[in-house]
């Protein structure tokens, strides 16, 4: 992916003719756009901080229409073919295909110039004004800026993971984690996973997060296992819970064996390991998303459906999905100690789950009542800041150990969390 080009006044970015599979968003300085390359150029305009130059090339894969000089020092940022192709995938067809034509139709006009140009005297054509509305240019040179940016940040180690416990309701003891990522941008700070992920996944780069990801998640699992002085096949060993996105299911392949090589190099089983998939996600197409869960599964890899309960899947549909655990969303827990309706809504979740051989895990749990009632409804895991908040591995690993030996709920209260606790823990679990 380029990165920020940095161009002294008077040099040429690219000329008419050339092959090009990058774009330039302006992030300070001047360019101005020739129709060609020679004396008799006609000015086509000039842009500035936040304009975008070279875009027609990169979305139709044609020749540069325009050569482009810079008319002070200039950076910019590059943006590739890759990164435009992922995005046109995801486009309705109907945009696209206005989108194709409009760029034919400028072309051809480009040429129309050309050759008139080349029959009249000079004529300068004034700058038109950017059509396009700053907010739009704005948001997309932000979510292309942080685009780079991930891929910095992966290479920078920037990226942490951290642990939130899994936890059995009837006896309180520890289940396993699930593994959330974290980011520390050097300039902005601590990003929400929820701000950066659909960026990473507009933009194809999903697929190293992820790798990225279980890779780390693996390590600390190994670190919590080294705490609690158990081998990595131990069956009293906590489970991971590793989060996909939808782009992970479609290069199945590079996913099933990057997941059996990173498990197996560190002798954790399979079965340790359950893979997370939201239902919004598996929807965007079904029929990919159910056969590589279908073969992760015979590899022995658990399959979680997240989010249950918010993505409008039927009830048919997940019949057909290899899901292991259905992960309640926070919004039915929220309200299952008040709400008669959502009561009964868990209830049928909990017999779908039990008819299906699914185990479901309450997502989460903040107070204390909600823990009762769930456990009174039979739900056997749950998962939220009543138990712990996401921690990172080290403070993961101590609270383990510590809930193990003491149970002692104010331990859990003081490990390392990110996210402040809105209500009194309840007792700590104990590691099974
Ligand atoms: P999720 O998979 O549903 O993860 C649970 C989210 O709920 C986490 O937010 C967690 O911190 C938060 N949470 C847990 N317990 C409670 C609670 O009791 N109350 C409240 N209010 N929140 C609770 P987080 O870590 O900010 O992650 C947000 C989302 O970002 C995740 O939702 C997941 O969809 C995505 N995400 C995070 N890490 C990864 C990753 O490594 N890969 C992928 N593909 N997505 C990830
Ligand atoms: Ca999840
Ligand atoms: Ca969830």
């Amino acid at each position: 992916m380029p990165r920020a080009v940095h161009l002294k006044a008077g040099t040429v970015l690219f000329r008419v003719g050339e092959a090009g599979d990058v774009a330039y968003f302006i992030e300070k300085g001047r360019v101005r756009i020739y129709s060609s390359d020679g004396p008799d150029a006609v000015v086509l305009g000039e842009h500035g901080r936040g304009q975008l130059v070279g875009e027609m090339a990169i979305i139709d894969g044609g020749a540069r229409s325009a050569t482009v000089v810079a008319l002070e020092d200039c950076t910019l940022y590059g943006v590739s073919r890759d990164q435009i192709t992922k995005r046109l995938e995801t486009v309705d067809p109907v945009i696209r295909a206005c989108l194709e034509t409009i760029l034919v139709r400028f072309r051809a006009a480009m040429s129309t110039v050309r050759e008139l140009r080349a029959e009249r005297e000079a004529t300068v054509f004034t700058s038109a004004p950017c059509a396009i509305g700053g907010k739009l240019l704005d948001s997309a040179a932000k979510s292309l800026e942080l685009e780079n940016d991930i891929l910095s940040g992966l290479e920078d180690g920037q990226f942490d993971v951290h642990f939130q416990p899994v936890v059995r309701l009837n006896d309180r003891q520890l289940h396993g984690f699930e593994a959330l990522i974290r980011w520390d941008h050097p300039t902005l700070g601590r990003i929400s996973p929820a701000r950066f992920i659909p960026v990473a996944e507009a933009s194809g780069l999903m697929p190293q997060i992820t790798t990225w990801m279980v890779e780390a998640a693996l390590d600390g699992l190994r670190t919590i296992d080294l705490a609690l002085s158990l081998d990595p096949g131990s069956r009293k060993a906590p489970r991971l819970n590793v989060n996909l996105s939808a782009h992970d299911l479609a290069q199945p392949e590079q996913l099933m064996r990057h997941l059996r090589e990173a498990t197996r190099s560190r002798a954790i089983p399979p079965w340790r390991v359950t893979l997370e998939i939201t239902e919004t996600a598996l929807m965007a197409n079904e029929q990919e998303a159910a056969d590589c869960l279908h073969a992760l599964k015979a590899l022995g890899f658990g399959v979680a459906i997240d989010d249950f309960g918010t993505g409008y899947a039927n009830l048919s549909y997940v019949r057909v999905l290899p899901a292991t655990v259905l992960k309640l969303d926070r919004s039915f827990i929220n309200a299952v100690s008040e709400d008669a309706i959502t009561q009964r809504l868990v209830k049928s979740v909990l017999s779908l789950g039990q008819d299906l051989d699914m185990k479901v895990v309450a997502e989460g749990l903040e107070r204390p009542e909600d823990i009762q009632t769930l456990q009174d409804m039979g739900c056997l895991l749950g998962q939220g800041y009543a138990f712990a908040k996401p921690m990172d591995t080290l403070a993961a690993a101590k609270w383990a150990r510590d809930s193990r030996n003491s149970g002692a709920a104010s331990s859990v209260k003081a490990t390392g969390a990110d996210t402040p606790a809105r209500r009194e823990p309840s007792p700590a679990p104990r590691v099974a």
